[in-house]
Parts: structure tokens; sequence; C-alpha cells
């Protein structure tokens, strides 16, 4: 079984997807580590995010990369919505992406393109959501765990220019594929949410094995 988790910044998609991988025993990728480590890439080696050619040649990085904490702050995460919206850079991450939604067994991968273009038959496919004041307090609140003093305002600046980006670029922007379901956060526990998405991922199953049995 393959699922796609889509959505934006803080959403809580990540924690569901990992969570669902879990529950189903399937691999999991967060796909936007792989955007992280080009954006990493392109800061240590001094080149220009917003050139395509620079970006692509980021796109090259070592496995090793994806386990740098590094990845996380961000920074990084507004890099990786620049270097993202190239082109090039995504055909670059395509196949490796693919590979991984088609393995036996299945996967879960949470992104932003997903359910429209890594894995469009995926069998399950979820849209995450909650509103950018609520998912800025998230991102604060933990931000401010790990000592960081940024402002809310700041904050939830940067969420809403990574919105902004993320759904208006040309190359497969952050949108919700017509087949998916809905699922807002905004007023859900980590937990409630997670259980709501194991129901939705369920009722896609057991429709699907209906489908194949013998009537
Ligand atoms: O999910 P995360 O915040 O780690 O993603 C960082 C950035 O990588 C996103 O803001 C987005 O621009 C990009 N991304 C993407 N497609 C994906 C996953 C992430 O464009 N499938």
């Amino acid at each position: 079984m393959i699922i796609a988790v889509d959505g934006p910044a803080a959403s809580g998609k990540g924690t569901i997807a990992k969570a669902l991988a879990r529950h189903y025993g399937l691999p999991h990728l967060d796909t936007g580590l792989l955007y992280r480590a080009v954006a990493l890439t392109v800061q240590r080696m001094e080149l220009d995010p917003a050139k395509e050619a620079d970006a692509v040649a980021a796109c090259d990085f070592d496995d090793a990369l994806l386990a740098d904490p590094a990845l996380r702050t961000d920074e990084i995460g507004q890099l990786a919505s620049i270097v993202s919206a190239h082109p090039l850079v995504r055909a670059a991450l395509l196949h490796r992406q693919k590979r991984f939604a088609r393995q036996p067994g299945g996967a879960v991968l949470d992104g932003r393109d997903i359910g429209t273009v890594i894995a469009p038959d995926a069998d399950a496919k979820l849209f995450v959501k909650a509103t950018p004041q609520i998912r800025a307090q998230r991102r604060h609140k933990e931000l401010q765990g790990h000592g960081s003093t940024v402002s809310f305002d700041k904050v939830l600046t940067d969420i809403r220019g990574r919105d902004a980006r993320d759904s208006g670029r040309s190359t497969a922007p952050l949108v919700m594929a017509g087949d998916a379901v809905l699922l807002d956060t905004s007023f859900l526990s980590i937990d409630a949410s997670v259980q709501k998405a194991i129901a939705l991922v369920e009722v896609r199953r057991v429709r699907a094995v209906s489908a194949t049995e013998p009537q």
C-alpha cells in the first residue's frame, strides 16, 4: 500500500506520516529532507539558491547528509523552498522518490507533491492542513524549546512566505490532489490527528481490498 501525505509546513504531516508508517509497518520517506539537503549543500558550497544551475549542482549530495541536524533549521526550510521551485531540481530528485514509493509492499511518503506527482496512483492520499496562525504557534513553541528567541511574528511571516512560494510555483505546486482526503489538524491534538489519519486510510484500504475481491 502506498500512502501519500501532503500539506504545508508545520501542518503535522510529518508526525502523521511517521505514525502511519509505524501503524502499517511500512518504510517512510520525508521528502522535504531531500530539498533541505540540496539547500544545505548550496549554502555550504556558497552557491546561489535562486540560480537553477547552482541548485542543480547541489543535487548530487551524499546520503549521509540526510541525517545532519543542520537540515532541520528554519533558515534551511526557507532555502529549500527556493531551490525546490526549480524544475530541474525537482527532476533530479524525482526518480529516487518514485523508486521509494514503488518498493515491494509499499511505503509512506510525505511532502508537497506526493499525491499529485510522485505517487498519483497512491492507495490513500491525505492532505493535512492547519491555519497559518496555529502552524506558526506550533513552530514557535518548538523553536523556543530549542532555546531560540525568535518572535512569533517572524515565524508567522516565514510560514506565510514559504506557503506562498510552495503554492505559487509553476512546477509541482502545493495543491490538494483531486482524490485526496482533507485532514484539518488546527484543533486536534497529535494523538487525535493520528487516530483520524488512520481511520481515513482504513476507509481507503478497505475499499481497495473489497474492490479486488470476487463478487
Ligand atoms: O516539509 P519540509 O518543511 O521539510 O520541506 C521543506 C521545503 O521543501 C518545502 O517548503 C518545499 O518548498 C520543499 N518540498 C517540496 N516538495 C516536497 C517536499 C518538500 O517542494 N515533496
